[in-house]
């Protein structure tokens, strides 16, 4: 279902909740709703399912206004982090409940639960309660429960927040496989930009009620469109003073800050480095091992500033002295933003 959100707008109280947002959605789309707790996530899903009225905007499904439709007119299905299932019902009654409720045949429940007990890997599990399946599998009964209508879009509320790391990785790449497979337009909100950069086709970002950019994971960890973006996606430490770092003398001017990420530096031993021009030079804080490389942090001057290390290149030591170049850096002021290579 094709999606189409314009000037949304919501108050509680005096309280800007939602400021203006809008976007479209392709069908068959996933988007991750991303953002800091409070930032007005859930309003924005919960509007859209009908829940929630706004003040002002436009919400049309496949060129359709549905804003007076009640809920169960959208033709919506909704995943909440708490699994809300119904405690009392089996598996199947549970994945049963919304075709029982649109007086489904017999027949036809039994046909459509069978088939989606098998597309998310249930099977074996019909006749047991809820309090009889792990996390993972709740979560999964809830998904086949959303599904079973055949709504035209799917509405996910942090679905995974309940559940333990390992688990919770297992269930994106299924959630990614399933939502290719039935090819339903779905929107999860989450605040893990592991999670939305892994499994979502594009990204909203949403800050204090606004949209601050929509774009796929790539583009949006390359081309942040605001300060904002830049800080909250990836790691990164900010400069006060983009100007004092050599190289950027003149591309900074007085109020412009920079955003280094991991991957805009090089740090290697004095000796091999000081051919290099534009270099600082630093002093190795720490080694983190992460698993599959090391994270070093280094000192320049009074800023921290972090890297990665693949494992076999782990020949720093803390206290080493080294140079570091800078190759390029986010810059950003009061008024804009844009990334410059060290020249
Ligand atoms: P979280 O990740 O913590 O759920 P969120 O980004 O989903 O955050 P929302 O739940 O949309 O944010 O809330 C946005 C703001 O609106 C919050 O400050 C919240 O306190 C406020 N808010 C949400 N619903 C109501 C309500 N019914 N009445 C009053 N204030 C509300």
């Amino acid at each position: 279902m094709h999606v189409e959100v314009r000037g949304l707008n919501k108050h509680f109280g005096n309280f800007h909740a939602v400021k203006d947002v809008s976007f479209d959605i392709q069908t068959g789309h996933l988007i991750g709703l991303l953002g800091p707790s409070g930032g007005g996530k859930t309003s924005i899903l919960r509007i859209l399912a009908g829940l929630e009225q706004p003040d002002a905007g436009e919400i049309h499904f496949h060129g359709k206004r549905v804003n007076e439709l009640a809920p169960q007119e959208r033709g919506i299905g909704f995943v909440f982090q708490n699994y809300a299932l119904f405690k009392h019902m089996s598996v199947y009654d549970n994945i049963a409940f919304g075709l029982k409720v649109k007086k489904s045949s017999k027949a036809r429940i039994k046909e459509r639960v069978t088939e989606l007990v098998e597309l998310t890997g249930l099977k074996g599990f019909e006749h047991r309660y809820p309090h009889q399946l792990s996390g993972g599998q709740r979560q999964r009964v809830a998904f086949a429960r959303a599904l079973a209508p055949e709504p035209q879009l799917l509405l996910l509320d942090e679905p995974f927040a309940a559940i333990d790391a390992k688990i919770r990785q297992e269930l994106r790449t299924w959630l990614r496989e399933l939502i290719e497979r039935v090819g339903i337009t779905s929107i999860f909100v989450t605040h893990d930009q592991d999670e939305a950069i892994e499994v979502a086709d594009e990204i909203m970002v949403i800050n204090q009620g606004r949209l601050e950019q929509k774009g796929t994971p790539w583009d949006i960890y390359k081309k942040p469109g605001t300060p904002f973006v830049a800080s909250f996606i990836g790691e990164s430490t900010v400069i006060e003073q983009a100007g004092s770092l050599r190289g950027f003398e003149e591309a900074a001017g007085v109020g412009t800050r920079a955003l280094i990420r991991p991957e805009y530096i090089d740090v290697g031993p004095s000796e091999e480095f000081a051919l290099l021009s534009a270099t600082e030079e630093g002093i190795v804080k720490h080694l983190h091992f992460r698993g599959s490389e090391w994270m070093v942090e280094v000192q320049v001057g009074d800023q921290r500033l972090m890297t990665y290390r693949s494992l076999e290149k782990s020949t720093l030591e803390p206290g080493q002295q080294v140079r570091v170049l800078v190759h390029r850096a986010y810059l950003y002021n009061e008024e804009s933003s844009w990334m410059v290579e060290n020249p």
